[in-house]
């Protein structure tokens, strides 16, 4: 028997080993096994089995395999052959992502060692004073503790209580350790919960998709503070009576501590946890509990949509508009909303996407009749929608003769009286460091990256200058312009870590907290910081992105805005979309419990559309404007796109073969458009160019994307691949989300 073995190399090649007599019974398609590749070992999957080979040179044999149990049921197989083909990825490296390499069943928690007193009178200790003092110790708590908890006392802890071993005077035990799996979750949140008529007939509709065990997508469109959380805990129920698993996806790590609070709450021991904070161990130790399907519920972010759960009967994609669930960075560029999608179907399970502000793509499908439209359009209980106020910069600044002032007389106004009513308060800016940009103001020149086109960006602690892409990091502060060697340069623009400083002058007796990517390196500080302002003790809370959704705090009653207009020039299709759906969800977190909120919004385009819709809080209009822009533009919902990137460190080497493929574009098929070739907004990144060309078709000509799917194949495929010189590589983007 052979076995065709895949690897995760950018080859679609497959290789045949021999399965030796002793696993006969275990290998099967889907399986991971240690095999000899070259002259190293190497991880690889089995994707087919064969009675002979045809291969005439020498056949190794499979050494040993991964997994003690077979985690890859037919379902997930099936979804890793979707990811290769629509993602245009290779077999071994789409099955990476659902089988990551540092993940097996035969995994064990590490054993530490315990330790506990034997009392025994007046034992000798002589001179030696270590042992006197860990042994005192140890009898003072007489009870099993950590080795490795002494080190305080002692920093060789670990030779003293062998020593006091040998004297008779403690016990020793190996023990394996758990890792702490508790560190992202709130306290559990207990809630008297009875849904309201509404919320019922949401949850009936969803409930009855999984009685019938058939595929259901459905739009859960839902107002900030409409209750959603409380359906999905509802609906999470009725899975779990059916004996069904759930899988709850979350775009953002802080949105993690308190929905799992509440779920905890809700379903103890049952839950877990899976996200990018988590330790070596905890995820090991939480992925072979997922396969032994201990757990009915992983909450997570984008990779959590692959958890091998068996009997799944519930995903549910929370804040499904968030370009967090796409994977940008490496291969398969999967979108995870598309995924949750495939995999509802492979596994006729229910899938809820839900949002206050769905995605264009959602709503557009929606409006198709392609999801299940479910509309909640009021606040749950007394809440009532903020009141927004829009204040002018433009204006401001005339009026007050303060330019670039981070604080209009407004809001300084009502931060002050909030916090004499002593109710809360969030501060939304979208840009950490203290500030985005180093400018020369005679030339105009501004600091760059050294290896990618980005502006650098000044960080007050530790006084440096950094690229947000690569995180490559300047220590010096250059004292002269480079392009024209003038010295009046000058920081300029506004980070978050400037608005703490301008507030904590302001209102020096308030509480603030900042949360933002620098700040929240660990998850233990997310958790932390999102506690405290839970517990009030926090006054004001000032962050990025991270806080601007899907947070519920009742005593919030202003939401400001610093800069409404942060992201509304970018010019990429999808810069709109973003800035709407952000400042209507951050102000969404105002105003949630008994007292009305209010939301001031700063802005220098106060005639712009989408600061105007989304300052009104209307957004039927804004979603109809940017859906008759897009279609006129034949941009997605209305068209399905597939992006060439050839990157390369030799720019005129990517130059040569970004023109060589756009040689093989020529007969385009009806309704499929080309755009570029041209280089990417972000012309270099990591020291490589990027030139793009971007084939974009019309829905009306081809339905579900196979046209031009196809049309893709035969120019590269087909066409004996593309033979790109050194090291230059192509990248392809299915359905991008940005084309920057
Ligand atoms: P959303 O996720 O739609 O923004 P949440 O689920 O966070 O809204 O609900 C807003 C607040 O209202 C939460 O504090 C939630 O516990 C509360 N809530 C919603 N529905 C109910 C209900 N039926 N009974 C009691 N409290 C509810
Ligand atoms: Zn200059
Ligand atoms: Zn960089």
């Amino acid at each position: 028997m052979f076995a065709d073995v895949s690897f995760p190399i950018s080859s679609y090649q497959t290789f045949s080993y021999k399965v030796p007599k002793v696993l006969k019974e275990q290998v099967e398609i889907g399986v991971r096994v240690k095999v000899p590749f070259g002259n190293r070992k190497a991880q690889g999957i089995v994707v087919g089995i064969q009675k002979t080979t045809e291969f005439k040179g020498k056949i190794s044999e499979i050494e040993s395999l991964i997994d003690n149990q077979p985690v890859l049921n037919e379902n997930l197989w099936s979804l890793i052959k979707w990811l290769s083909e629509y993602y245009y990825t290779p077999l071994g490296i789409a099955a990476k992502v659902v089988l990551p390499a540092n993940l097996s069943t035969k995994y064990k928690p590490k054993n530490q060692l315990f330790v506990k007193a034997i009392s025994k009178e007046n034992p000798l200790f002589k001179r030696a004073k270590a042992q006197k003092a860990v042994y005192d110790y140890l009898v003072s708590v007489n009870e099993l503790v950590s080795v490795q908890s002494l080190n305080a006392l002692s920093s060789n802890s670990t030779s003293i209580c062998k020593k006091l071993a040998t004297k008779g005077l403690v016990y020793l035990e190996e023990k394996p350790i758990k890792p702490d799996l508790t560190r992202l979750a709130f306290n559990p949140i207990n809630k008297k919960i009875r849904l309201t008529k509404h919320q019922n007939k949401a949850l009936e509709k969803m409930t009855n998709a999984m009685d019938n065990n058939s595929f259901k997508p459905f739009l859960l469109h839902g107002v900030t503070g409409s209750g959603k959380t409380e359906i999905y805990i509802e609906a999470a129920r009725h899975a779990i009576k059916q004996n069904k698993t759930v899988i709850l996806l979350l775009p953002e790590i802080a949105l993690t501590p308190q929905i799992a609070g509440r779920f905890q709450a809700a379903f103890g021991q049952d839950v877990a946890l899976w996200h990018s904070k988590l330790s070596q161990s905890a995820r090991a130790w939480t992925w072979k509990q997922i396969c032994e399907g201990i757990f009915k519920v992983i909450i997570g972010a984008r990779s959590a949509i692959f958890a091998p759960l068996k009997n799944l009967g519930l995903i549910i994609v929370d804040e499904e508009q968030e370009s967090s669930y796409k994977q940008e960075s490496i291969d398969p560029r999967y979108h995870a909303r598309d995924v949750a999608l495939m995999r509802g179907k492979i596994h006729n399970a229910t899938v809820v996407l839900a949002s206050a502000t769905p995605s264009m793509e959602s709503y557009y499908n929606q409006i198709h009749g392609k999801f299940n439209y479910i509309h909640l359009t009021e606040r749950f209980g007394q809440a009532k929608y903020p009141q927004v106020h829009v204040v002018d910069m433009m204006k401001e600044s005339e009026e007050t003769d303060i330019y670039g002032g981070i604080f209009s007389r407004l809001l300084l106004d009502r931060i002050q009286d909030r916090l004499e009513k002593k109710e809360q308060i969030i501060l939304f800016h979208n840009r950490r460091g203290f500030a985005p940009v180093l400018r020369c103001n005679d030339c105009g020149e501004v600091s760059m990256c050294l290896h990618c086109q980005i502006a650098l960006t000044y960080h007050r602690d530790g006084k440096y200058l950094q690229c947000h892409f690569c995180n490559h990091t300047q220590h010096t502060l250059p004292s002269k312009c480079d392009h024209c060697q003038s010295f009046n340069i000058q920081l300029s623009g506004t980070g978050t870590q400037k608005v703490e400083d301008e507030l904590k002058v302001k209102f020096p007796n308030a509480v603030i907290e900042r949360l933002d990517a620098d700040s929240a390196k660990s998850g233990v500080n997310i958790t932390k910081v999102l506690q405290e302002f839970s517990e009030a003790r926090i006054n004001i809370l000032l962050g990025t992105q991270m806080i601007a959704k899907g947070l519920d705090f009742d005593n919030v009653t202003l939401v400001g805005i610093i800069n409404g207009d942060t992201g509304l020039y970018l010019p990429d299709f999808r810069a709109g979309e973003r800035v709407f759906q952000l400042i209507y969800q951050a102000a969404g977190r105002s105003g949630r419990g008994r007292i009305p909120g209010q939301v001031v919004v700063q802005s220098y385009s106060t005639d712009n559309s989408v600061i105007q819709c989304a300052t009104q809080l209307d957004l039927k209009k804004y979603y109809n404007i940017c859906l008759d822009e897009r279609q006129r533009l034949n941009y997605p919902p209305f068209s399905w796109m597939i992006r060439m990137e050839i990157r390369g460190k030799n720019k005129s080497a990517v130059e040569q073969s970004i023109s060589d493929l756009n040689q093989r574009i020529k007969k385009l098929p009806k309704g499929v458009e080309k755009l570029g070739p041209a280089y990417c907004y972000r012309k270099k990144l990591r020291d490589y160019y990027r030139m793009q060309v971007v084939l974009k078709a019309n829905k009306e000509f081809d339905q579900n994307g196979s046209k031009v799917h196809a049309y893709y194949k035969s120019i590269i495929a087909n066409n004996g691949g593309l033979k790109l010189p050194g090291n230059l590589r192509l990248v392809v983007d299915v359905n991008p989300v940005s084309l920057l």
